[in-house]
């Protein structure tokens, strides 16, 4: 067998993600315990979605996982570069290759005829899809177009019956028809490649041997595979991972597990423990012991011990482990892992302007800080009872900002406040209506610190989480509600 080579190939639209490094784990471990690579490659082509910030807390949240890569952006690499971005100039020329032998072409359909096309589909109770209409040009008149600089997309071409068999190393053959595949566009108009285009070229480019991915993807596998058959290469080994689920066993989400690497780093887990924890996720050891360590997961790897029920992350379990984990560290190992958690003095240093003005002796500091050293805090719901607001407008507002916030890259006091601006001048209210409601959530308290200064420093997870659990505990937000006010959230600029 060639070499082994593995690869995770995350977007970087958002925090880092704990499937992500779940499925870098297991990419990870493959390729160790065949001797073989892991590479880390950047999947940006969604210009207006992703960002340099997201990916550098890709990067620190896997280091500090202990996950490293042999290759990636920022330690380079024979197959570079490793950011999508940064390799435009490689996609066009495979893409003109399919056109060429008849596999894709230009497609000039406007937004509006394939709006008309879907809606007559749905009508009919049809799958909507391409109809095909580009594709019947001849072939001169297209080109023609295309020269002329005539906005287009490339399509490729699928089979219109039959079935198209994925071999996936832990099901077997799955068998998908190919009637349920669109003409997936591989060339946007401005140029960039999609991620069907781009991530077949790259993982071929890379040499990619063995592509672990979440099972989200087994649904367009047929296209991917379709296209190393165009391209005439060998199309790497696939392994769908089965997806982490919510302890209700519907797929892991934000709204009910906190699903941010940061957020467990924030919370004080260990990161042994953490990936200790992500190895267990359909996976055990031959000897089913619960506490290993990454090392001893590569010595016994052996993907077929993977088990396709769908594996539930529970913040409970983790916990316990994580417990199991801190007991067996040292007096000094422990007090040193505090200690670099958050008894660190940059941690300390952040804080000490905000409380020196408010204490006459250092032991009023704890009593007024504590809720910097706490995950969750506890809670007065008489202080979210508000002069102006009724209950419903409370949560109304609660949510929102929690929805600005989440949606917010440069966690900077500044952005911050802007964002809690934003909500209250579209509900017609000021600043100060807000406040004392963030004072509540965020610090279990009345009055405080200055809150906002006080959400900077706590960061991004810990102040959502504490808004969450706000919510939660004013009662909620029903599934209507939480429509109405995403209307609501739509039309508060940015
Ligand atoms: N960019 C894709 C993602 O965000 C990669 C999926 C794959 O592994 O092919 O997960």
């Amino acid at each position: 067998m060639s070499k082994v080579r593995t690869r995770i190939a995350p977007s970087p639209t958002g925090d880092p993600h704990v499937g992500t490094a779940y499925i870098a784990l297991f990419n990870l471990c493959f390729a160790r315990q065949h001797g073989g690579e892991f590479i880390l490659r950047i999947e940006d082509t969604d210009q207006l979605r992703s960002t340099r910030e997201s990916e550098q807390q890709i990067f620190d949240a896997l280091r500090w996982l202990g996950i490293e890569w042999n290759e990636g952006p920022d330690v380079g690499g024979p197959h570079g570069p490793y950011r999508q971005s940064e390799r435009g100039h490689i996609y066009k020329k495979y893409s003109d290759e399919l056109v060429a032998k008849g596999h894709a072409f230009p497609c000039f359909c406007s937004a509006e005829r394939l709006d008309e096309v879907r809606a007559a589909q749905m009508a009919n109770k049809e799958t909507p899809r391409y109809d095909g209409h580009c594709m019947h040009m001849d072939p001169a008149e297209a080109q023609r177009r295309v020269a002329a600089g005539e906005s287009h997309v490339i399509r490729m071409k699928v089979p219109s019956e039959g079935v198209c068999v994925v071999p996936d190393l832990l099901r077997g053959d799955v068998e998908i028809p190919w009637d349920r595949m669109d003409m997936q566009v591989l060339m946007k108009a401005d140029g960039l490649p999609t991620y069907f285009l781009a991530n077949v070229v790259d993982d071929h480019l890379m040499e990619i041997s063995h592509v672990l991915r979440g099972e989200e993807w087994l649904p367009s596998a047929p296209k991917l595979i379709k296209l190393y058959e165009y391209f005439g290469w060998e199309q790497p080994k696939l392994v769908y991972m089965p997806l982490l689920r919510n302890p209700d066993k519907s797929k892991l989400s934000k709204r009910k597990n906190p699903t941010s690497i940061t957020f467990y780093e924030r919370m004080g887990f260990l990161p042994q423990a953490m990936l200790n924890y992500l190895g267990r996720m359909g996976w055990s050891m031959p000897d089913e012991r619960e506490k290993f360590s990454l090392d001893e997961m590569i010595e016994h790897f052996d993907i077929t011990r993977v088990s396709l029920g769908g594996p539930i992350f529970d913040l409970e379990k983790l916990s316990w482990l994580n417990g199991q984990w801190m007991r067996e560290l040292s007096v000094e190992q422990f007090a040193a892992a505090a200690q670099q958690w958050a008894f660190n003095s940059d941690y300390l240093m952040q804080i000490a302007p905000l409380v020196q003005g408010r204490v006459e002796t250092f032991s009023q500091i704890a009593p007024l800080a504590s809720f910097f050293f706490a995950g969750a805090v506890p809670l007065d719901a008489a202080l979210f009872a508000h002069k102006k607001l009724a209950p419903d407008q409370v949560r109304q507002l609660l949510q929102l900002i929690l929805w600005k916030l989440e949606a917010l890259r440069q966690w900077e006091k500044e952005r911050i406040t802007e964002c809690i601006q934003a909500v209250v001048e579209h509900l017609e209210l000021k600043l100060r209506d807000a406040m004392p409601l963030m004072f509540a959530a965020i610090t279990g308290q009345a009055s405080s610190v200055s809150v906002l200064d006080a959400m900077q420093i706590l960061g991004p997870d810990l102040t959502r989480f504490r808004l969450r659990q706000a919510l939660e505990l004013l009662g909620g937000v029903s599934k209507k509600e939480n429509k109405e006010w995403e209307k609501l959230l739509a039309q508060i600029p940015a």
